[in-house]
């Protein structure tokens, strides 16, 4: 039996010391979810979908229910899924009562010749595919409602920028696993951020940007100013420092994150696995909660 690994990021930005400790628990339980699943000899696909689908049901992210308000007060929803093992993706962005987006990306890769479908067609499409829907009551949480409403009476926050200044990322999360045949996934889920625009996608939607897996590199998930990622398209250039520094996924993650300041002034986090289960995170946010385990480790580990 190969390496097994799965490595997990619950979001990098500068989260106050008062949610750190469910951050930690919301790991710990997203961990031991996708983690039964490799060690059962089930699929990195599964394993990644699982362990996200916990995360989205856990209102202390910004993933499903718990995510962000958008500034005409509705969630909308992104995320993304790839296969590395046949470069299949499928994605979802600006989708509205979906209770767990990270399944219908997977529904769109398997069930759809599409790679990415949006708003109301991505509703339709989970209608058509009997995804679980939910009303936009189910999604919002007294947190964001509070928080929305702040930001109504805050025009700095509804300025183009104060999300940058203010290194407000968010909860995204994601997930890369490498199962026992040696197969790689990747995915990533997000509300987005706080009081976007409707209709504004980020990164975790975005093959390349915020997902990538390619089974004889490895795999990556981001979080963080999802318009930086994009513009360097951050994960793919992940995997590619992989390659070139022989499947080094710590130096790839440190080298991406050095080019996303460099060039764009970004901020956010990065996991990384390479084939042989090693594991790379780093980010430049005050935190990340993130968390791993692999073959030849008693434990998971899970940090904030
Ligand atoms: N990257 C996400 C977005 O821009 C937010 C985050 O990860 O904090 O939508």
């Amino acid at each position: 039996m190969g390496k097994i690994a799965l490595v997990l990021h619950g979001g990098a930005w500068d989260i106050p010391p008062d949610l750190v400790e469910p951050h930690r628990q919301g790991m710990e339980k997203a961990i031991a979810a996708g983690w039964k699943i490799l060690q059962k000899g089930g699929s990195a696909l599964d394993a990644v979908e699982a362990s996200i689908i916990v995360m989205e049901d856990d209102e202390t992210f910004n993933a499903g229910r718990g995510s962000f308000i958008n500034a005409a007060g509705e969630v909308e929803l992104d995320a993304s899924i790839m296969n590395g093992a046949t470069f299949r993706a499928g994605a979802v962005a600006a989708v509205q009562n979906v209770r767990n987006p990270i399944t219908l990306a997977r529904r769109v890769m398997e069930k759809s010749e599409n790679v990415l479908l949006v708003g109301l067609g991505a509703s339709r499409f989970a209608r058509e595919q009997k995804v679980k829907l939910c009303s936009q009551d189910d999604l919002l949480t007294l947190r964001e409602l509070d928080r929305w409403r702040e930001m109504q009476s805050d025009p700095d926050f509804k300025s183009k920028d104060a999300f940058k200044k203010k290194r407000k990322a968010s909860d995204t999360v994601g997930a890369v696993a490498v199962d026992k045949k040696g197969n790689i996934a990747s995915g990533t889920s997000t509300g987005g951020t706080p009081n976007k625009h409707p209709g504004r996608v980020g990164d975790s939607p975005l093959i390349g940007a915020g997902t990538y897996a390619d089974n004889s590199i490895g795999g990556v998930s981001t979080s963080g100013w999802g318009e930086a990622m994009i513009r360097v398209v951050m994960a793919k250039t992940v995997v590619d420092l992989m390659e070139r520094h022989g499947g080094d996924p710590a130096k790839a993650v440190q080298e991406g994150l050095k080019i996303l300041v460099r060039k764009v002034d970004g901020y956010g986090g990065v996991i990384a696995l390479n084939a042989s289960g090693e594991v790379g995170i780093a980010f430049n946010t005050p935190r990340m909660a993130r968390a791993y385990m692999h073959t030849g480790i008693a434990e998971p580990v899970a940090l904030v």
